[in-house]
């Protein structure tokens, strides 16, 4: 399988730079990793395109539930409109990344 490459090295997340890169350094259990500390984003490179651009996403998420302060004690309500708005606004501000994420994988 050819590996799939991430569009970027760097994404804004809530005007908080990240690097974003595909490794193959992580544990067999772990699909992607993100440092929120550290503003690092992983994903593991031996998987499908569309699962990479799943795993982005999903790393994304947990990025931006942080700068939020988004937690399981958040309502139902707070949780949904912060991660609309945040989660936009991710997406607005990192056209590139959004493209490929929303593009289907041709392999
Ligand atoms: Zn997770």
């Amino acid at each position: 399988m050819k590996k799939v490459k991430i569009p970027v090295k760097y994404v804004n997340v809530l005007a908080h730079k990240y690097s974003i890169e595909s490794t193959s350094n992580l544990s067999d259990e772990e699909l992607g990793r993100c440092h929120t500390t550290e503003q690092r984003i992983f994903v593991r490179d031996d998987i499908p395109g569309d699962s990479m651009r799943d795993v982005t996403l999903h790393e994304l998420m947990h990025a931006v539930h942080f700068h939020m302060e988004l937690n399981d004690g958040s309502t139902e309500e707070s949780f949904t409109s912060r991660t609309a708005t945040g989660l936009r606004t991710v997406l607005v501000n990192n056209p590139t990344l959004c493209r490929w994420i929303f593009q289907p994988s041709k392999n």
